[in-house]
């Protein structure tokens, strides 16, 4: 059987693991690869084989994250961290995740085929819940390393009523145990991501890779608008208290507020009408506002903006307006030390750095608690993800990966 590095492309190596890894699924069309299921043990024990194969001391942890060490010349820590996460949605794609765990991986095996060591050893992690699918909690795997893992996760339960600390005993992890997966900060230096874009900004400025400034901060919010429930053929135009009317000029509101800041995007994904009938005027209208920036006064600033505009409009067509802030996410910054190393990276490998924020939450907003973060995006066509269209090249992957071993070749601590 031929060995990893027989194959001299970088790209097609990582790109062949992805679709190993992705076979690793529920049955269906996509990956399906949920937190504590059969598929996540199989793709844990898996990834084991390989980092041991790349020279590391791996294991998987007390939550079910993979950890794989490279250690130092000195034969232990401190440890640079990198990866990503090995779960995915339901019917989800093969490199939303895995991409950066099996890119991380490929840098490593290059370093042991090279006999390469630094001051630093390198910890390849594979976070078993990112995308908090199956317990709809996120950051699991990433909570646990950064020692926040507590019984808000424990008790959440899923479509089952199966609990996670049920979940995991049936895993067989021991859920007393997890406060041994925290990391100690001294043990670490850094963490860096790589991860598809999740958007179409690299394909449209035709550039493979990307460096991340932030991941940007969030708040969501539902309005709730009351107006008067009547007969939709007998209540003339003018005599009327609309709240879809109102709802609509709202959305309309916040895509023009989002617009007129950068950086900063906002949405409306759900409008619910009650009682949602074809010849009533509805008498209450629920509307969600999803708004996202890199820097948290902006964002504060165009949700105070979203406030008064949509107090305004429902005033002026005479329904009632609640608003109910239901999450306000912090901006978490890359570290600038990180973002320009990075961007040498990505110079040293031929190509023009550019910087782009992640609209996206990941890891590094778990990890950033416990050390310095940074990241790296990968052009995906049409930025499409969390689909099984989802599609990078391995020109792409390849390049990604010679930015990355490059940032671990040249890495300075503390500049
Ligand atoms: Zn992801």
């Amino acid at each position: 059987m031929p060995s990893y590095l027989s194959e001299p492309d970088a790209g097609r190596r990582i790109m062949a693991r992805c679709d190993e890894l992705g076979r690793i699924s529920e049955p269906g069309e996509g990956v399906t690869r949920l937190y504590l299921s059969r598929q996540h043990k199989v793709a844990a024990e898996t990834l084991v084989a390989w980092m041991t194969d790349a020279g590391m001391d791996a294991r998987i942890d007390e939550v079910g994250n993979v950890i794989g060490r490279y250690h130092s010349q000195a034969g232990g820590g401190p440890y640079l961290v990198t990866g990503s996460h090995m779960d995915s949605v339901v019917n989800a794609g093969r490199y939303d995740g895995p991409l950066g765990v099996l890119t991380s991986l490929d840098c490593v095996a290059v370093l042991n085929a090279r006999g390469r060591r630094f001051p630093f050893g390198i910890e390849v992690v594979a976070f078993g819940d990112e995308e908090g699918t199956r317990f709809r909690t996120t950051l699991a795997g990433s909570r646990a390393i950064t020692g926040q893992h507590g019984d808000d996760l424990l008790n959440a339960k899923d479509e089952n009523g199966l609990t996670m600390r049920e979940a995991m005993a049936k895993f067989g992890l021991d859920p007393t145990r997890i406060s041994a997966a925290a990391h100690r900060p001294e043990e670490v230096i850094g963490y860096v991501e790589i991860h598809i874009e999740q958007g179409p900004v690299l394909q449209a400025e035709d550039l493979p890779v990307g460096v991340v400034t932030a991941i940007s901060g969030q708040t969501r919010a539902m309005v709730k608008l009351k107006g008067a429930a009547n007969h939709a053929g007998t209540v003339p135009m003018g005599m009327r208290h609309d709240p879809m009317l109102a709802a609509s000029e709202i959305a309309l509101a916040v895509e023009s507020i989002a617009a007129s800041h950068q950086n900063t995007v906002g949405t409306v994904g759900v409008i619910k009408a009650e009682p949602g009938l074809i010849n009533v005027i509805p008498g209450e209208v629920s509307l969600s506002l999803d708004l996202r920036s890199q820097v948290d006064d902006v964002r504060k600033a165009a949700y105070a903006q979203f406030a008064a505009a949509a107090t305004e409009i429902a005033e002026r067509r005479g329904v009632g307006i609640e608003i109910d802030v239901i999450l306000d996410l912090e901006s978490c910054p890359c570290a600038p030390a990180f973002i320009n190393q990075l961007d040498s990276a990505v110079e040293k490998t031929g190509l023009r750095a550019i910087r782009l924020p992640s609209g996206a939450g990941h890891d590094g907003m778990a990890m950033s608690t416990l050390t310095d973060i940074g990241m790296i995006f990968v052009r995906c066509k049409d930025g499409v993800s969390h689909s099984p269209q989802e599609s990078v090249t391995a020109q792409d992957v390849a390049a990604g990966a010679a930015v990355l071993l490059n940032f671990i070749e040249n890495f300075q601590r503390n500049t």
